[in-house]
């Protein structure tokens, strides 16, 4: 009777401890996907800022290239009025303005030429910006239909495993109910595993060296709680073989 309650909970603890790495398993495979996620929404941000300078760089442009003109239609007035000016002073000091001017130009021109490096430099960054974000997409997608397909198969796995264990439990309820609750009890707490085996006269969970009382238990093939840990020991020896 010993050895059939034994089987009965070593075959409950193999399942358990497959049904508890499934569980794992489960939470751990969207984890890595939310990471990649992540990564391909920052590398999408990065695009969308290097977008954001690209078009401030361009209004930039344009509104220095409008002001070119003010300021040719303004030497061009200018120039027109030397024609009419009666003295010295007078013909100085707008030429003085003509000159200031035309300087004004050609900053602004090298202005220019400064932001249209930029924009070339910006959009040649983009371009790269953009193979990034469709590389981490294709990594993500190729990740997320791997992911997709394990946790497929673990719940399939996971759902057979459960039918099975439904018909052990039910027999172990029956038969022993005591260490039955006892037992579903210690899995969660455990990490999926409460039944150990005892090794060398000690626990294989805790290692604490049983007394001979409780050895004299494992080997008449009962399953008694570890005073070191709480875990249900066992031993497949018998007094006699050892
Ligand atoms: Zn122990």
């Amino acid at each position: 009777m010993h050895s059939s309650m034994l089987d009965l909970f070593l075959e409950l603890q193999k399942m358990d401890k497959k049904l508890y790495r499934i569980k794992q398993e489960q939470e751990k495979l969207p984890r890595l996907l939310s990471k990649q996620y992540t990564s391909v929404q920052q590398a999408k941000e990065k695009l969308e800022k290097k977008k954001e300078e690209i078009k401030r760089l361009q209004l930039s442009q344009r509104e220095k290239e409008g002001n070119l003109g003010t300021i040719q239609s303004n030497i061009d007035k200018k120039q027109g009025q030397l024609n009419t000016i009666k003295t010295n002073k007078e013909y100085s000091a707008l030429t003085d303005e003509i000159k200031n001017q035309k300087e004004l130009i050609s900053t602004t021109e090298e202005e220019i030429l400064d932001i249209m490096n930029q924009i070339e430099a910006s959009v040649s960054e983009e371009a790269t910006f953009k193979e990034e974000v469709a590389a981490l997409e294709k990594e993500f997608n190729k990740e997320k239909k791997e992911i997709e397909a394990d946790l497929e198969s673990l719940i399939k796995e996971q759902k057979t495993l459960d039918s099975k264990r439904q018909g052990k439990a039910k027999d172990a309820k029956e038969a022993h109910p005591r260490m039955y609750y006892g037992y579903e009890r210690l899995i969660p707490a455990m990490g999926g595993q409460a039944l150990y085996h005892v090794e060398d006269e000690a626990c294989t969970a805790c290692h604490m060296q049983l007394m001979a009382k409780d050895l004299s238990q494992v080997y008449a093939q009962k399953i008694i709680d570890c005073e070191g840990c709480g875990a249900m020991i066992y031993s497949t020896h018998s007094l006699i073989s050892n």
